[in-house]
Protein backbone atom coordinates (compact mmCIF):
# COMPACT_ATOMS: atom_id res chain seq x y z
CA UNK A 1 0.00 0.00 0.00
CA UNK A 2 2.64 2.56 0.60
CA UNK A 3 5.15 1.63 -2.40
CA UNK A 4 5.65 4.72 -4.15
CA UNK A 5 4.55 6.87 -1.60
CA UNK A 6 7.25 9.47 -0.95
CA UNK A 7 9.02 9.94 2.43
CA UNK A 8 10.69 13.28 4.05
CA UNK A 9 12.42 12.40 7.24
CA UNK A 10 14.70 15.67 8.32
CA UNK A 11 17.84 14.18 10.32
CA UNK A 12 17.98 10.80 8.12
CA UNK A 13 21.66 11.22 8.25
CA UNK A 14 21.95 9.27 11.66
CA UNK A 15 19.96 7.88 14.17
CA UNK A 16 16.63 6.99 14.63
CA UNK A 17 16.05 9.19 11.38
CA UNK A 18 18.54 6.77 9.60
CA UNK A 19 16.85 3.69 10.77
CA UNK A 20 13.97 4.91 9.86
CA UNK A 21 14.71 5.46 6.41
CA UNK A 22 15.87 2.16 5.87
CA UNK A 23 12.64 0.42 7.56
CA UNK A 24 10.67 2.70 5.11
CA UNK A 25 12.99 2.09 1.65
CA UNK A 26 12.23 -1.59 2.58
CA UNK A 27 8.57 -0.69 1.59
CA UNK A 28 9.91 0.46 -1.84
CA UNK A 29 8.81 4.40 -0.09
CA UNK A 30 10.63 6.58 -1.77
CA UNK A 31 12.83 8.84 0.25
CA UNK A 32 14.26 12.21 0.64
CA UNK A 33 17.11 12.02 2.69
CA UNK A 34 17.49 15.21 5.10
CA UNK A 35 20.58 15.99 7.63
CA UNK A 36 24.24 17.52 8.15
CA UNK A 37 26.51 15.89 5.82
CA UNK A 38 28.26 17.47 2.86
CA UNK A 39 26.88 17.57 -0.70
CA UNK A 40 28.98 14.69 -1.56
CA UNK A 41 28.84 12.03 1.02
CA UNK A 42 24.72 13.01 1.25
CA UNK A 43 24.77 12.00 -2.67
CA UNK A 44 26.60 8.87 -2.34
CA UNK A 45 24.30 7.89 0.57
CA UNK A 46 21.27 8.48 -1.56
CA UNK A 47 22.76 6.85 -4.12
CA UNK A 48 23.22 3.66 -1.93
CA UNK A 49 19.98 3.97 -0.59
CA UNK A 50 18.78 4.07 -4.61
CA UNK A 51 20.74 1.16 -5.32
CA UNK A 52 19.88 -1.27 -1.86
CA UNK A 53 16.11 -0.36 -2.09
CA UNK A 54 15.67 0.21 -6.28
CA UNK A 55 13.88 3.56 -4.98
CA UNK A 56 13.96 7.05 -5.94
CA UNK A 57 16.41 8.77 -3.49
CA UNK A 58 17.18 12.91 -2.82
CA UNK A 59 18.96 14.27 -0.65
CA UNK A 60 19.18 17.78 0.92
CA UNK A 61 21.44 19.15 3.60
CA UNK A 62 19.75 22.36 4.81
CA UNK A 63 20.34 23.69 7.99
CA UNK A 64 17.10 23.66 10.22
CA UNK A 65 18.45 27.19 12.15
CA UNK A 66 16.79 28.84 8.82
CA UNK A 67 13.24 28.81 7.54
CA UNK A 68 13.93 30.09 4.23
CA UNK A 69 16.36 26.98 3.52
CA UNK A 70 13.89 24.47 4.87
CA UNK A 71 11.06 26.78 2.55
CA UNK A 72 13.77 26.17 -0.55
CA UNK A 73 14.06 22.17 0.33
CA UNK A 74 10.64 21.31 0.86
CA UNK A 75 9.55 23.80 -2.58
CA UNK A 76 12.55 21.42 -4.23
CA UNK A 77 11.49 18.00 -2.71
CA UNK A 78 7.74 18.49 -3.80
CA UNK A 79 9.15 19.57 -7.54
CA UNK A 80 11.61 16.95 -8.09
CA UNK A 81 9.50 14.30 -5.93
CA UNK A 82 6.26 14.76 -7.00
CA UNK A 83 4.73 15.82 -3.33
CA UNK A 84 5.45 14.71 0.16
CA UNK A 85 3.23 12.30 1.42
CA UNK A 86 4.76 11.59 4.73
CA UNK A 87 6.88 14.04 6.38
CA UNK A 88 9.05 12.96 9.48
CA UNK A 89 10.18 15.78 11.64
CA UNK A 90 12.97 13.86 13.56
CA UNK A 91 16.00 16.25 13.52
CA UNK A 92 17.18 17.45 16.88
CA UNK A 93 20.16 18.66 19.08
CA UNK A 94 20.39 18.85 22.62
CA UNK A 95 22.33 20.75 25.29
CA UNK A 96 22.13 19.91 28.81
CA UNK A 97 22.72 23.22 31.51
CA UNK A 98 20.72 25.28 34.18
CA UNK A 99 18.30 27.49 33.27
CA UNK A 100 20.31 29.59 35.51
CA UNK A 101 23.19 29.69 32.81
CA UNK A 102 21.43 28.16 30.06
CA UNK A 103 23.67 29.41 26.81
CA UNK A 104 21.18 31.66 24.80
CA UNK A 105 22.64 30.57 21.61
CA UNK A 106 21.99 27.08 22.56
CA UNK A 107 18.38 27.61 23.55
CA UNK A 108 17.92 29.72 19.85
CA UNK A 109 19.63 27.00 18.28
CA UNK A 110 17.53 24.10 20.12
CA UNK A 111 14.07 26.09 19.56
CA UNK A 112 15.06 26.54 15.85
CA UNK A 113 15.58 22.71 15.33
CA UNK A 114 13.34 21.15 17.42
CA UNK A 115 10.54 22.87 17.12
CA UNK A 116 10.53 25.91 14.74
CA UNK A 117 11.57 23.59 11.70
CA UNK A 118 8.98 20.89 12.41
CA UNK A 119 6.26 24.36 11.61
CA UNK A 120 8.17 25.43 8.76
CA UNK A 121 7.92 21.86 6.79
CA UNK A 122 4.69 21.23 8.59
CA UNK A 123 3.17 24.39 6.25
CA UNK A 124 4.97 23.84 3.00
CA UNK A 125 4.08 20.09 2.92
CA UNK A 126 0.56 20.32 4.03
CA UNK A 127 -1.03 21.73 0.18
CA UNK A 128 0.59 18.50 -1.43
CA UNK A 129 -1.05 16.41 0.92
CA UNK A 130 -4.03 18.32 0.73
CA UNK A 131 -4.11 17.90 -3.11
CA UNK A 132 -3.97 14.51 -2.65
CA UNK A 133 -6.27 13.68 0.28
CA UNK A 134 -3.89 11.73 1.89
CA UNK A 135 -1.06 12.64 4.93
CA UNK A 136 0.83 11.04 7.34
CA UNK A 137 2.99 13.48 9.62
CA UNK A 138 4.90 11.96 12.47
CA UNK A 139 6.96 14.38 14.68
CA UNK A 140 9.72 12.79 17.06
CA UNK A 141 9.05 14.52 20.14
CA UNK A 142 10.82 12.82 23.39
CA UNK A 143 9.16 11.87 27.00
CA UNK A 144 10.46 15.13 27.79
CA UNK A 145 7.64 16.10 25.44
CA UNK A 146 5.41 15.24 28.23
CA UNK A 147 7.67 15.16 31.44
CA UNK A 148 10.76 17.51 32.43
CA UNK A 149 13.92 16.79 33.89
CA UNK A 150 16.39 19.16 35.01
CA UNK A 151 19.03 20.67 32.44
CA UNK A 152 16.99 20.46 29.72
CA UNK A 153 14.74 23.55 29.60
CA UNK A 154 15.48 23.92 26.02
CA UNK A 155 14.69 20.92 24.82
CA UNK A 156 11.98 20.23 27.47
CA UNK A 157 10.53 23.56 25.89
CA UNK A 158 10.77 22.51 22.01
CA UNK A 159 9.17 18.57 23.06
CA UNK A 160 5.89 20.19 24.78
CA UNK A 161 5.67 23.08 21.95
CA UNK A 162 5.95 19.66 19.17
CA UNK A 163 3.20 18.11 21.23
CA UNK A 164 1.36 21.21 21.17
CA UNK A 165 1.41 21.81 17.45
CA UNK A 166 0.54 18.17 16.53
CA UNK A 167 -2.48 18.10 18.25
CA UNK A 168 -3.32 21.88 16.41
CA UNK A 169 -2.70 20.52 12.67
CA UNK A 170 -4.47 17.20 13.82
CA UNK A 171 -7.06 18.98 14.64
CA UNK A 172 -7.12 20.93 11.62
CA UNK A 173 -6.13 18.06 9.00
CA UNK A 174 -9.14 15.57 10.44
CA UNK A 175 -11.24 15.33 7.84
CA UNK A 176 -8.42 15.66 5.08
CA UNK A 177 -6.80 12.36 5.41
CA UNK A 178 -3.86 13.98 6.87
CA UNK A 179 -3.29 12.21 10.59
CA UNK A 180 -0.92 13.96 12.81
CA UNK A 181 1.11 12.48 15.58
CA UNK A 182 4.13 12.84 17.84
CA UNK A 183 5.91 10.03 19.23
CA UNK A 184 7.66 9.96 22.78
CA UNK A 185 10.90 8.13 22.63
CA UNK A 186 12.45 7.23 26.35
CA UNK A 187 16.14 6.31 25.84
CA UNK A 188 17.26 4.94 22.26
CA UNK A 189 20.69 4.31 21.44
CA UNK A 190 22.15 7.35 18.94
CA UNK A 191 25.03 9.51 18.61
CA UNK A 192 22.49 12.10 20.50
CA UNK A 193 23.25 10.87 24.26
CA UNK A 194 26.70 9.90 23.95
CA UNK A 195 27.62 13.58 25.37
CA UNK A 196 25.47 12.43 28.30
CA UNK A 197 26.53 9.61 29.04
CA UNK A 198 30.33 10.76 28.39
CA UNK A 199 29.75 13.44 30.87
CA UNK A 200 28.39 11.35 34.08
CA UNK A 201 31.11 8.77 33.06
CA UNK A 202 33.91 11.66 33.63
CA UNK A 203 32.00 13.19 36.63
CA UNK A 204 31.86 9.65 38.50
CA UNK A 205 34.75 7.79 37.51
CA UNK A 206 32.53 5.26 35.91
CA UNK A 207 33.24 2.61 32.84
CA UNK A 208 30.90 4.23 29.89
CA UNK A 209 28.79 1.21 30.26
CA UNK A 210 28.16 1.65 33.81
CA UNK A 211 27.21 5.44 33.03
CA UNK A 212 24.78 4.38 30.59
CA UNK A 213 22.95 1.40 32.65
CA UNK A 214 22.82 4.22 35.60
CA UNK A 215 21.57 7.26 32.67
CA UNK A 216 18.90 4.68 31.52
CA UNK A 217 17.86 3.36 34.49
CA UNK A 218 17.61 6.44 36.57
CA UNK A 219 14.03 7.76 35.50
CA UNK A 220 13.52 4.65 32.79
CA UNK A 221 11.68 1.22 34.53
CA UNK A 222 12.96 -0.76 31.55
CA UNK A 223 16.36 -1.14 32.08
CA UNK A 224 17.66 -0.66 28.37
CA UNK A 225 17.93 1.40 25.60
CA UNK A 226 15.74 1.18 22.52
CA UNK A 227 17.40 0.37 19.22
CA UNK A 228 16.55 3.11 16.75
CA UNK A 229 15.22 0.58 14.05
CA UNK A 230 12.42 0.07 17.24
CA UNK A 231 10.97 3.94 15.94
CA UNK A 232 10.82 3.41 12.43
CA UNK A 233 8.85 0.17 12.66
CA UNK A 234 6.16 2.12 14.80
CA UNK A 235 6.33 4.88 12.33
CA UNK A 236 6.04 2.17 9.62
CA UNK A 237 3.05 1.68 11.29
CA UNK A 238 1.09 4.76 11.65
CA UNK A 239 1.60 5.23 8.15
CA UNK A 240 -0.83 2.44 7.21
CA UNK A 241 -4.04 2.34 6.70
CA UNK A 242 -5.02 1.02 10.00
CA UNK A 243 -3.46 3.24 11.90
CA UNK A 244 -6.15 6.47 10.05
CA UNK A 245 -7.71 6.93 13.57
CA UNK A 246 -4.52 7.31 15.30
CA UNK A 247 -4.30 11.53 15.04
CA UNK A 248 -3.29 14.00 17.20
CA UNK A 249 -2.15 11.57 19.50
CA UNK A 250 1.39 11.96 22.06
CA UNK A 251 2.80 8.22 21.74
CA UNK A 252 5.06 7.30 24.66
CA UNK A 253 7.75 4.32 23.47
CA UNK A 254 9.48 5.11 26.89
CA UNK A 255 9.50 1.67 28.92
CA UNK A 256 7.24 2.64 31.29
CA UNK A 257 8.96 5.78 32.15
CA UNK A 258 5.95 8.39 32.14
CA UNK A 259 3.95 5.27 34.15
CA UNK A 260 4.97 6.29 37.13
P1 LIG B 1 21.23 11.98 16.07
O1 LIG B 1 22.16 12.96 16.71
O2 LIG B 1 21.69 10.60 15.82
O3 LIG B 1 20.69 12.59 14.69
C1 LIG B 1 20.31 13.94 14.58
C2 LIG B 1 20.06 14.31 13.14
O4 LIG B 1 19.65 15.70 13.09
C3 LIG B 1 21.29 14.19 12.25
O5 LIG B 1 20.92 13.66 10.98
C4 LIG B 1 21.77 15.63 12.08
O6 LIG B 1 22.46 15.88 10.88
C5 LIG B 1 20.43 16.38 12.11
N1 LIG B 1 20.61 17.78 12.49
C6 LIG B 1 21.14 18.26 13.63
N2 LIG B 1 21.20 19.60 13.58
C7 LIG B 1 20.70 19.98 12.38
C8 LIG B 1 20.52 21.22 11.71
N3 LIG B 1 20.89 22.39 12.26
N4 LIG B 1 19.98 21.22 10.47
C9 LIG B 1 19.66 20.06 9.87
N5 LIG B 1 19.79 18.84 10.45
C10 LIG B 1 20.33 18.81 11.68
O7 LIG B 1 19.94 12.01 17.02
P2 LIG B 1 18.76 10.95 17.34
O8 LIG B 1 18.95 10.45 18.71
O9 LIG B 1 18.56 10.02 16.22
O10 LIG B 1 17.53 11.95 17.46
C11 LIG B 1 16.49 12.06 16.52
C12 LIG B 1 15.27 12.67 17.21
O11 LIG B 1 14.84 11.82 18.26
C13 LIG B 1 15.56 14.03 17.86
O12 LIG B 1 14.49 14.91 17.65
C14 LIG B 1 15.67 13.68 19.34
O13 LIG B 1 15.35 14.78 20.18
C15 LIG B 1 14.65 12.56 19.43
N6 LIG B 1 14.82 11.68 20.60
C16 LIG B 1 15.99 10.99 20.78
C17 LIG B 1 16.11 10.17 21.91
C18 LIG B 1 17.36 9.38 22.20
O14 LIG B 1 17.49 8.83 23.31
N7 LIG B 1 18.30 9.27 21.27
C19 LIG B 1 15.06 10.08 22.82
C20 LIG B 1 13.89 10.79 22.58
C21 LIG B 1 13.78 11.59 21.47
Amino acid sequence: MLKGKVALITGSTSGIGLATAHVLAEQGIDLILHGLLDEAAGEKLAQDFAAQYEIKVLFDNADLRDPSAIHTFIEKSVAVMGSVDILINNAGIQHTECAATFPLNKWNDIIAINLSASFHTIQKSLPSMQKNGWGRIINIASVHGLVGSVNKSAYCSAKHGIVGLTKVVALECAEQGITCNAICPGWVDTPLIKQQITDISEKNDLSFEQAQYNLVTAKQPLPEMMKPEQIGEFILFLCSDQARAITGSALPMDGAWTAQ
